[in-house]
């Protein structure tokens, strides 16, 4: 999910906003709207109909949480470029096919595999005892076992500090705890460390690099998720301490002697694999030829189930998309639901289908990747004039308890490669209180997920998927981000 490149997609985003209002101040006249273009932006009567009817009826009862049932039961963890990975691809095509979608395209993204084996961790006398952690994705391994004094700071910041050398051989330990938030935005704060402070760690000289997990629970089990090497870094090894095992280690070196701690991972990229972007196809009945996108990813970590993440965004759509395809009358344009494919180790998926579909006729996209609470924002960004059909959409989706909030939010991981060719967004915004508990975590298990809340989140999305497709007129297009002129 939020990812640092994605971060900085919306600061760019926002820039080239800024920059457009600039624009918009520049006019010296506002151009007279025709009667036309303001009728394309009203929907119809009878469209309005039918999605308060797909609304009623997703509420009252829908097959979301049977779909990720399947999934996590009969797939499981399914890790990019694991066996279970082809088990879901197939999983996912029978499944848009057994729930009535007019087409199922697979689309094939190939990205180097990454593997875990084994991973342990304890700290040696005189303390001697086990600490629960995991191997972060993309680590290297580390060769046998790595035994070294452990050096804490208390975030990336105070390992950035450091002097060049200053941990030399040593195990850089990051103490930083994520904060607890609804929307989350306490992950985008804390998960530098996590991308980032393996490479940090390196030019400081460490030998190893651990972190307290990017998650807001007290129970050990330690968070997974991707990281990189920076360019010309030497890769060290780096691992993942669940909260309450980050909570022993600070403890035991704030006694004030040195701590020593031996680490094992065997772990390591393994060659490259070829899976596919899953895509239900509804088509639609004026202009087949222009998309609304919805969708989640297909992959997960291998420590749980991936029930939240993102078993329950899968499952979201594809209902929301089997309701919309069981309908006598086809949406004027096409929806696709699309399950990506590896967007943990980096939107691969994302990136493929970005590379290889006109982005320009994708007028809208809305993704489900924050777990399994219940939507209480409807947020987006449009082109210039189009801000009246998110109000209207509104409307529908309020009976919800959605309420339309202007100017927030952002788009998710799989559909950024999208918005930054310009394509608007929705964010249909769930409540990610306890995501971030769970998120990457062997937790992530199937009864974290309650049916009812899954039934209110189908009835969202498949409220706003009818709307967008069936609309006369369009969202407009994004500017594009302006390229940051090269620091002098
Ligand atoms: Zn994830
Ligand atoms: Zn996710």
């Amino acid at each position: 999910m939020i990812r640092p490149v994605l971060i900085a997609l919306l600061a760019a985003l926002a820039a080239s906003a800024s920059a457009n209002a600039e624009d918009a101040k520049q006019a010296s006249s506002p151009v007279a709207e025709t009667d036309a273009v303001r009728t394309e932006r009203v929907f119809d009567a009878a469209s309005i109909k039918v999605a308060e009817s797909l609304r009623d009826a997703a509420l009252a009862g829908s097959g979301a949480f049977a779909i990720v049932e399947s999934l996590t039961t009969e797939v499981g963890a399914r890790m990019a470029g694991s066996d279970a990975d082809a088990r879901a691809v197939q999983w996912a095509k029978a499944r848009f096919a057994r729930l009535g979608f007019d087409r199922v395209i697979l689309q094939p993204v190939t990205f180097r595999t990454w593997q875990r084996r084994s991973e342990s961790a304890q700290v040696l006398p005189p303390f001697a005892q086990t600490l629960h952690v995991t191997a972060l994705g993309g680590s290297v391994g580390s060769g046998g076992d790595v035994s070294a004094e452990v050096v804490e700071f208390s975030d990336l910041a105070a390992l950035r500090a450091a002097p060049a050398g200053s941990v030399t051989g040593k195990i850089a330990f990051i103490a930083h705890r994520m904060q607890r938030f609804r929307d989350g935005r306490g992950y985008g704060l804390a998960v530098a460390a996590r991308s980032e402070g393996a490479s940090d760690a390196s030019r400081a000289g460490a030998a190893a690099l651990l972190i307290r997990s990017i998650g807001t629970d007290s129970h050990r089990f330690p968070h997974t998720g991707t990281m990189r090497y920076a360019d010309g870094v030497k890769p060290i090894p780096a691992a993942a301490l669940s909260n309450p095992d980050a909570d022993q280690l600070s403890r035991l070196l704030a006694l004030g002697k040195p701590v020593h701690v031996r680490l094992n991972l065997d772990v390591g990229v393994a060659g490259s694999y070829t899976s596919f972007n899953v895509i239900g196809e509804i088509v639609g009945r004026e202009r087949p030829q222009e998309f609304v996108v919805i969708g989640g990813h297909l992959d997960s970590w291998d420590l749980g189930t991936g029930a939240i993440d993102d078993g329950a965004g899968v499952a979201i759509t594809m209902e929301a998309g089997a309701r919309i395809a069981a309908l006598a009358t086809r949406p004027r344009r096409s929806i696709r639901v699309i399950a990506f494919a590896n967007e943990e180790q980096g939107l691969f998926g994302a990136k493929q289908y970005a590379q290889a579909n006109r982005v320009g006729d994708h007028v809208i996209g809305a993704e489900s990747d924050f777990g399994a609470g219940r939507i209480y924002a409807l947020r987006a960004k449009v082109g210039e004039g189009s801000w009246s059909l998110l109000e209207q959409i509104g409307a529908v989706l309020a009976p919800l308890e959605i309420v339309l909030e202007a100017g927030a939010g952002g788009a998710g991981p799989d559909i950024s490669p999208l918005v930054a060719e310009g394509m608007p967004w929705a964010q249909l915004a769930q409540d990610g209180s306890d995501y971030f508990d769970y998120h990457h975590t062997a937790d992530d298990t199937l009864d974290k997920i309650d049916p009812k809340a899954l039934d209110q989140q189908v009835a969202a999305y498949a409220a706003f998927a009818w709307l967008a497709a069936d609309v006369a007129g369009d969202f407009g297009r994004l500017p594009l981000p302006t390229p940051t002129p090269p620091a002098k």
